[in-house]
């Protein structure tokens, strides 16, 4: 088979793990005519689902072949998709010659499972281990991790990727030993803890190597030696919404308790895609995207809003609304917590705020030190007055109440958010 159909193949496999997005890593370039590419910025974006979805990056699998069978999964063994592999030289070179030509800055490499977790990741591994030590490859790398693998195939996977993933696949043990019966929830939260261990220790040599003075070598330029990294740009998971019968607060809470646990740096949310041949336990449909929209936007509230996991999704029976966005959600579901004084309030309850966001609260405390905050000055503030309004008081205005309070609300502000989906 040639390069190019393995890569059509290959390529297409991969689409379905969204868990690429790239952020944070170590800086690294190239400027000083050493080594090949830089990995500087963040939001490394080339690549799309066929939803539009940015994807990102040179994103393939080494190879589709795999010994089990999630049922949700293109590649499980008992599907008849067409199969390729790559070698390790391969992607090597594809990633080296995407790169010069300016196509990616960096791949993500995934893989069914060949032979076993240790031979699949000892090939994941080499790959990254050629790049950076062999081409001195300084673009991005992301691995996704076999959680079955032993610990220093793991390790060894820190020492070349920015960023680590393993997937969670599903939200609940049961959910995952109904769908993928080979997986198992507990090593996959072994691997997990153990990649936070890896990754909290590099944090914490790298503090104490900033924190201790500088080396002088006389006629050479006064350098801190630098501790190895591990995965600077941390581990992130994906999540299959709708393959299960899990609703969104149970989604939710998982993501809690592994952003708590194993301090991880996203999870992702892929709304399960419909298969060939699909096993019978699976829907027929996938769920509205707007479903996996809300829960992008719930991760985020957990995230930088201080809301807790139970707080958004209470009141909905468990799933979020597909009509208002769940700030909003929780807004209508609490008037008593409105309106929100903009000149005195503290920052986590302006953050409750519909329409403001931590950029504009930010400039908000700053404005209001200087001066009493007014209707008008929200729009020099660029907060979307519309929404913000009905939920604050300023020194000249008051949110009218009318008899149908929040349900009035609900009509006047969720067709606008309606039609964005
Ligand atoms: S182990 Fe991964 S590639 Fe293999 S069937 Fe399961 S999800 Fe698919």
């Amino acid at each position: 088979m040639d390069l190019n159909t393995k890569l059509a193949i290959l390529a297409d496999a991969a689409k379905y793990d969204a868990s690429c997005a790239s952020s944070g890593g170590t800086p690294r370039d190239s400027t000083q005519g050493r080594g090949l590419g830089s990995n500087d910025g963040t939001g490394i974006c080339h690549s799309y689902a066929p939803d539009g979805r940015c994807i990102s990056l040179l994103k393939i699998l080494l190879t589709n072949f795999c010994l089990y069978d999630c049922l949700y999964c293109v590649n499980r063994v008992s599907s008849n998709v067409r199969r390729a592999r790559f070698t390790v030289d391969e992607v090597v070179q594809l990633t080296l010659d995407f790169y010069r030509r300016n196509l990616v800055e960096g791949l993500f490499l995934s893989s069914g499972i060949i032979r076993g977790p240790d031979h699949t990741m000892e090939q994941v591994v080499e790959v990254a281990r050629r790049l950076r030590q062999e081409h001195d490859f300084r673009g991005y790398i992301h691995l996704k991790t076999i959680p079955d693998a032993a610990p220093e195939l793991l390790q060894a996977a820190g020492r070349y990727a920015d960023r680590l993933s393993i997937n969670i696949e599903l939200p609940t043990e049961a959910g995952l030993a109904q769908l993928a019966p080979e997986k198992d929830t507990a090593g996959i939260r072994r691997s997990m803890a153990r990649l936070r261990v890896h990754i909290d220790d590099a944090r914490g040599e790298a503090a104490e190597a900033a924190a201790r003075p500088l080396r002088f070598v006389p006629g050479a330029a006064p350098r801190r030696a630098a501790p190895p990294a591990f995965a600077a740009a941390g581990q992130s998971t994906q999540m299959i919404v709708g393959a299960d019968g899990a609703d969104d607060a149970t989604i939710l809470a998982t993501s809690a308790q592994l952003y708590g646990s194993y301090r991880l740096k996203r999870v992702y949310y892929s709304a399960f895609s419909p298969i060939p041949d699909a096993s019978s336990s699976l829907p027929l449909a996938a769920p509205p995207l707007v479903r996996e929209h809300r829960l992008y936007q719930a991760d985020w509230l957990m995230r930088h809003y201080g809301f807790e996991a139970r707080e958004i999704t209470e009141g909905g029976g468990g799933m979020l609304s597909l009509q208002v966005d769940p700030k909003l959600g929780w807004a209508l579901a609490h008037p008593e917590r409105f309106p929100v004084d903009l000149n005195r309030a503290p920052r986590e309850l302006l953050l409750r705020v519909p329409g403001l966001g931590v950029k504009a609260v930010d400039r908000l405390l700053l404005a209001r030190r200087v001066r009493r905050l007014r209707a008008e000055d929200l729009k020099r503030l660029r907060v979307p007055t519309r929404k913000v309004l009905p939920f604050v008081t300023t020194a000249d205005h008051r949110p009218a109440r009318t008899a149908a309070g929040p349900a009035a609300l609900r009509q006047t502000l969720a067709p606008e958010q309606a039609v964005l989906f």
